[in-house]
Parts: structure tokens; sequence; C-alpha cells
């Protein structure tokens, strides 16, 4: 059996952050997951400014060939388009880039391994707390470490074998992806309601079909949808992915109805930082283990690292108790957006039509252009770092409208 100072479980890009950011302070580092790399993981693959200046101050690159995304459309059921007009921050980029997960994940693993941590890849099966350290417990053996990161994703077994997660609380998400080749260089998203699914079920409100151009001639694109608590509510993606492809050659955007969609793949999403905590005595939860995932969008690659990254700090800073300044910190740069835009999507999930006649009077050609870039802010949590001026006044008025409605459900609860 090995000991640790610290046993890392989960090596996407919050625990290989983590173990990364350790090992470079000289901390016995073990990185565990069930995945030798490079392994694929469902995602839109698209990494947003904030993590790409994160990323940068990480001294992570990424190869020069990645796909830059600029404006970002968002398209109501009806047809109308919203222009999210990108602009630089005055510490982020003014775009995101579209790497496939694959490589990117393998190159964060590299880094984290180059700097000292140690892999193993081996399933995890249970964390046990015993006098003064932990006992992981894995398919083909044991570690022992006195502090462990849970950074095992959306599923997070050192969440659930510590109970640090009620499910009946959780806002989940279920999303499915593949690639297809297409003629589209625009990042899109669609909102879609029933009429554009063929009428039938519910539509996939809250929740939406997206389109990014990726590289080599070929299309990330797949449907993601809100599903509360509710996890068999995630059977309507499916049927959903096809009508989207579908849906996407009517509007002439794929270059033909019957090109093949390749590595279609699905996974959860923990969103709105609902159902857990950010763990307990000396477990600290990151990245989708601790659903830092935005739940108006879907973004989780940015909370992820920026958690992995801030845990660790506070590991080195604090070893005897690193849990309070974590914790303390995530509220501040999280978890208020993620609580109030939670707030948002437990009232689309419960008036559907109300919400896609919202998303008609967004999209609205009448509205200001200003509403295009601001609406950008919020919705992507570009606030923070973003250039002062109208925009990112009318962003903050929108997310204060989100803290009131947040407060209000609180007030009722
Ligand atoms: C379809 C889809 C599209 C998305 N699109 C985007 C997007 O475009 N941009 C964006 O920012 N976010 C997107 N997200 C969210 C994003 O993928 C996640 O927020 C992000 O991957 C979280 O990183 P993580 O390191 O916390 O977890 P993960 O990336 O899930 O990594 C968890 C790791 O833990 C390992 N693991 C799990 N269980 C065990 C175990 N028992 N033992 C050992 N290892 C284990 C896994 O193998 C994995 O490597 C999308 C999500 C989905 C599902």
């Amino acid at each position: 059996m090995d000991h640790f100072d610290v046993a890392v479980v989960g090596s996407g890009p919050a625990g290989s952050t983590a173990a990364g950011t350790l090992a470079s302070k000289g901390v016995t580092v073990a990185l565990i997951d069930k995945s030798q790399f490079p392994r694929d993981k469902a995602c839109g693959d698209l990494i947003g400014p904030r993590a790409l200046a994160l990323l940068k101050q990480l001294g992570i690159e990424l190869p020069n060939d990645s796909t830059r995304v600029g404006d970002m459309y968002l398209d109501s059921p009806k047809g109308r388009r919203l222009t999210m007009a990108a602009a630089p921050g005055v510490n982020y980029p003014g775009h995101g880039v579209l790497m496939q997960r694959s490589r990117f994940d393998a190159l964060l693993h590299d880094a984290a391994i180059s700097s000292g941590a140690t892999a193993i890849y081996d399933r995890v099966e249970g964390v046990v707390a015993l006098d003064s350290k932990y006992e992981i417990a894995t398919e083909k053996g044991k570690v022992t470490a006195d502090i462990v990161i849970g950074a095992d994703g959306a599923n997070s077994q050192v969440a659930r074998s510590l109970n640090l997660i009620d499910e009946r609380s959780t806002l989940f998400g279920f999303a499915l992806r593949g690639y297809v080749e297409s003629n589209n260089n625009k990042a899109i998203i669609s909102l879609l309601d029933q009429s554009e699914l063929g009428g039938e079920g519910r539509g996939i409100f809250p929740g939406y079909g997206w389109i990014f151009p990726a590289s080599d001639g070929l299309c990330n694109f797949g449907v993601g949808v809100g599903v509360g608590s509710d996890k068999k509510a995630a059977s309507t993606v499916n049927r959903a992915f096809t009508y989207y492809k579908e849906f996407l050659a009517t509007k002439g955007i794929v270059l033909s109805d019957s090109a093949p969609e390749r590595r279609r793949l699905g996974g959860w999403l923990r969103m709105g930082g609902s159902g857990s905590s950010f763990g307990s005595s000396k477990v600290l939860l990151v990245g989708d283990a601790a659903g830092l995932v935005n739940p108006l969008q879907g973004e989780g690659i940015f909370a992820a690292i920026d958690s992995g990254y801030r845990a660790a700090l506070a590991v080195v800073d604090r070893p005897s108790s690193p849990l309070f300044p974590y914790a303390i910190e995530m509220k501040e740069r999280h978890l208020t957006y993620l609580e109030a835009t939670a707030s948002l999507q437990r009232m689309a999930l419960k008036y559907p039509s109300l919400f896609s006649k919202a998303s008609e009077v967004l999209c609205s050609p009448l509205l200001p252009k200003i509403i295009g870039s601001s609406w950008g802010l919020f919705y992507n949590d570009l606030i923070e770092g973003a250039q002062n001026n109208g925009s990112k006044r009318v962003a903050k008025a929108l997310r204060s409208s989100a803290m009131a409605l947040r407060l209000a459900e609180t007030l009722v609860a």
C-alpha cells in the first residue's frame, strides 16, 4: 500500500490541474483515474475565455491549430437570432477555443505527471476515513492519503461513498454529442421547442442543441437538457439528438442529412452548485464532483480547472484545514452566480412554455444590439473581468434579477 500527502481521484481538467499544482509545490500526489490517456469525454469541446486565461497563467499552452470561437449565436425556437458579440475582458481574451477533449485532457494529465504527480490507472470504489488519514479502495488495491480531492466528475464515487451528495436536491442535465461533416463555421446554440422536434414529448426545454466548428471539416454538435432531479427525463435526449441533426440539415447547415455522425457519446452534468457541499473535513470536491456546471449553458471546464487550482492552493496554505478557505473562495468565485442561475433553471423546468416565449423576446430583432453582448456576458459568466461599459452594466442588472429570483425562491421555501 502506498501513502501520499494527497490522493486526487479523477484526472479530468479539475483533477489534473489540482494534481499538477500540488506536485509543482513539492506535495506528494497520487493522480488516480480509471482510464488511460488519451481518453474521450462527452463535451462540446468549447474552452471559454476565462479558462484560457487561467490555463495561460498556469503555463499550459494549447496547440496553435485549435479553432477560435468569438461571437456566438443564440437561435430562438421560431428562428430569431441573437448575436452574443464577444469582446476581450481586462483579464481574458475575446474568444474561446475548440479542442477535442481527448487531446485537451491528455495535455493536462501529461502536464500533471511532468510536474511530479504519480499516475495510477485504476477505478476507485470507495473512500473511508481512518483515524488520521483516508483509505482509497481501488479495483486492484488500496492507497492511503492525508487529504483527498474528489475530481471524479458528475457521478463522483468519492462524494457518494462519503455521503456528500443528495441527488434529490440536485439539478442534473444530460447531453449527447457527436461529430459530423459540416460547412458551418459559426458557434450556434439552438433553443428548440416541441414543434422543431416533431411535436413529440416535451421537447428539450430547458435545454438546447448546439453546433460548433471543430476541425478538419467536422463540427461538434449535440443536444443537452436539464432534468432537475428526475434522471429518467433524460430519455428524451436520444430522440432529440436525431431530430436536431435533421433540423440542421433542413437549415442547410450539415453538408448532407445522410452524413454519418461519429463518436456519439453522452454524459451527465451536475449544475448550479446543487446537491452537495464542497467536501467535509479533509476531503475537497472540485469540478463536476462539486456540481459547478453553469445551469444556463452547460459550461464546466473553467469552473473545473479553477476549483482544482484553488483546492490545491488551499491544501498547500492550510494543510490542517483546507476545506474552510477553499469553500469561502468557491462561494465568492462561483456559487453566487451558480445559485442564481440555478433558480432560473428550476423556473424553466416548471414553466417551459413561458421560457420558450421569453426566448423569443430575448432574440427579437427589435431589441437594441447591446442586449446581445450583455446577455453573452451574463450567459457565459463573463461579468467579472469584463470591460467597464454599458454591456457590463446591463449584464450586472440581469445577474441582479437572477439573484433576486433566488432570494424570492429561498423565502418561499
Ligand atoms: C455532452 C456535454 C457537453 C459539454 N460541453 C461543454 C463545453 O463545450 N464546454 C465546457 O466548458 N463544458 C462542457 N461540458 C461540461 C464539462 O465536460 C465538465 O464540466 C468538465 O469535464 C468537468 O471536469 P471534471 O474534471 O470535473 O470532470 P470530468 O471531466 O468528468 O473528469 C472526471 C474524471 O474522473 C474519472 N473517474 C470517474 N469516476 C472514477 C472512478 N470511480 N475512479 C477513477 N476515476 C474516475 C473519469 O475517468 C474522468 O477522467 C459538457 C458536458 C457534457 C456532458
